[in-house]
């Protein structure tokens, strides 16, 4: 628009295009970093403002901002919003026909395009690279940066290529954005994005009004009606689901019990998907039931609650969704059901990956920070915040400060439960899942322990004094921490190397109570 970079260049874009009177938190130094040329690398937690982070300086720039996002199906809303504002914003992505990329590119390099989107596999073809070169580039933005990062959670192949921006426009500024990154995920955006001189910038990832809540998975959808129907009568929320089915039952379970709710996930029709997000987004009220496909991107302020029926693969993956709360920061919820079956079903999934060993090795780790962030007997926003490399104090908001569990030992119980998976496999030569072995313990008369005369085993019965729900907690617990393996299809519980331990008595085991729910100490809706 405006060579000219006076210190006010910025703040007068911010009024008189944005209406806002003044930037928040770090957004004035970032755009002055990069408005000088500099390049930044921004991790900011969703709804902390990184849009402006880059639209602004490619409005006092001179030339075009191109930026590079994986989220085709927003692109054109992005677009509109820009241009309800009076910026000239176009895009570039595989949705267009002939007619209209030459439009756009005509315009580019004409000069008259303020924002340029484009998605990262453009940039594979040699004639958008020789196209940019025709035209001014204010800046490069590369939001998602998070997706260059094969440590975390959502990586995308196209994204390594943006280390191209670099070595064929060297002089112009960068500028990175993300959500969400462990310091793990945050070197590897610095490292594949040849982001050497850029300046970081790292906003708190605290959101405060944001109450995390994990209980244990018994009925799912009972549980969830519930908190519905307590907590949030009428409130718009996301519930997420790992499996297309689950969406679909899910969401008609809700609509059966009177709570309107639209499915979402990648096997529905494009057209039904576009038309369910968009009433998610216009309406009040409605309940999104949905597999994570759902999600990256979408701007709805009100957003009350996130509910998950099952466990995300990871702790960045959890803290991305259940970020999509409250982003108006009033007070919201981020409620997780999880059981012994989610473990089972996400080790057999590593297990059964394409991916390489190392790449098993990856998820593997990120399961295990999930399952340590569920069992926790700390405050849950100091465990992730902690995940995210930063320090802080019990929030007195989350159900482990409001209701702490007790610890408890369970060193017996757990050596009850691997002596009985050791004799099992030493007498009889048999593996079962976590069902049989609780029964063996509870002495339950079954035709399937019948059946194999279990009730000969010396451990039968040996743990009447838990009830068969206590009994799968210990041995989500134990899978939890390491101390017992499931293999195959079917769960199959076998030892690992540091069960032994356990058994001979070298090694305690703590274990954690499952507290009845938070009582309704909701937070205060003003
Ligand atoms: P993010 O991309 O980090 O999730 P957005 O850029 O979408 O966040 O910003 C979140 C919301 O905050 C948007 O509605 C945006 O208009 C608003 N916002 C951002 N910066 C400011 C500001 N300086 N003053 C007022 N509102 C702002
Ligand atoms: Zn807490």
């Amino acid at each position: 628009m405006t060579e000219t970079t006076t210190p006010d260049a910025a703040l007068e874009t911010l009024g008189r295009v944005f209406g806002y009177d003044s930037f928040r938190g770090d957004q004035a130094e970032i755009i002055r970093h990069v408005v000088a040329g500099g390049d930044a690398l921004v991790l900011m937690p969703t709804g902390g403002g990184k849009s402006l982070c880059y639209q602004v300086p490619s409005l006092v720039r001179e030339g075009t901002g191109v930026v590079i996002s994986p989220l085709i199906a927003l692109m054109q809303d992005q677009v509109d919003a820009l241009a309800a504002v009076g910026v000239r914003a176009e895009f570039l992505n595989s949705t267009q026909g002939p007619d209209e990329r030459r439009r756009v590119e005509a315009a580019f390099v004409a000069g008259a395009v303020d924002l340029l989107y484009l998605a990262p596999e453009r940039l594979a073809i040699e004639s958008t690279a020789q196209l940019l070169d025709r035209g001014t580039i204010a800046l490069f933005a590369i939001d998602e940066a998070h997706c260059v990062a094969q440590w975390g959670h959502d990586f995308r192949p196209d994204y390594l290529r943006l280390s191209m921006l670099h070595e064929r426009w060297p002089a112009v500024p960068r500028i990175a954005l993300t959500a969400t990154a462990t310091e793990q995920t945050h070197a590897e955006i610095a490292l594949r994005l040849q982001l050497d001189d850029a300046r970081h910038f790292v906003a708190s990832f605290d959101r405060p009004n944001i109450q995390y809540r994990i209980e244990a998975k018994n009925q799912p959808q009972r549980q969830l009606l519930e908190l519905l129907r307590t907590e949030h009568v009428g409130d718009a929320g996301i519930v997420y689901c790992l499996s297309r089915a689950s969406v679909e039952k899910t969401a008609e379970f809700l609509n059966s019990s009177g709570i309107p709710a639209l499915p979402y996930h990648a096997g529905l029709p494009a057209e039904v998907r576009a038309a369910n997000q968009s009433r998610f987004l216009r309406e009040d009220g409605i309940v999104m039931v949905a597999t994570i496909a759902f999600g990256m991107g979408i701007d709805k302020p009100d957003v009350r609650f996130v509910a998950h029926l099952d466990l995300p693969k990871s702790v960045e993956g959890y803290y991305q969704e259940t970020g999509r709360a409250g982003r108006d920061g009033l007070p919201s919820t981020a409620w997780l059901a999880y059981g012994l079956q989610d473990v089972v079903q996400q080790r057999r999934m590593i297990e059964q990956s394409e991916g390489d060993l190392a790449h098993r090795r990856r998820m593997s780790a990120h399961l295990d920070a999930m399952l340590a962030l569920c069992e926790t007997v700390e405050c849950r926003r100091v465990q992730l915040l902690a995940y995210f490399g930063q320090s802080s104090q019990p929030c007195g908001n989350c159900d482990t400060c409001l209701n702490p569990p007790q610890a408890w030992d369970g060193t017996v119980p757990a050596q009850k439960l691997l002596s009985t998976i050791v004799r099992l496999k030493r007498e009889r030569n048999q593996t079962f899942g976590a069902g049989q072995v609780v029964d063996i313990l509870r002495g339950k008369e079954t035709p399937r322990t019948l059946q194999h005369g279990h009730e000969q085993l010396a451990t039968w019965g040996i743990g009447e004094d838990l009830s068969d729900q206590q009994w799968r907690g210990v041995v989500r617990q134990l899978l939890a921490q390491g101390l017992l393996a499931t293999q195959g299809e079917y769960g199959i519980l076998a030892l690992t190397d540091a069960s032994a331990a356990v058994l001979s008595g070298e090694r305690a085991v703590s274990l954690r109570t499952e507290p009845e729910r938070v009582a309704r100490r909701a937070p205060k809706r003003q």
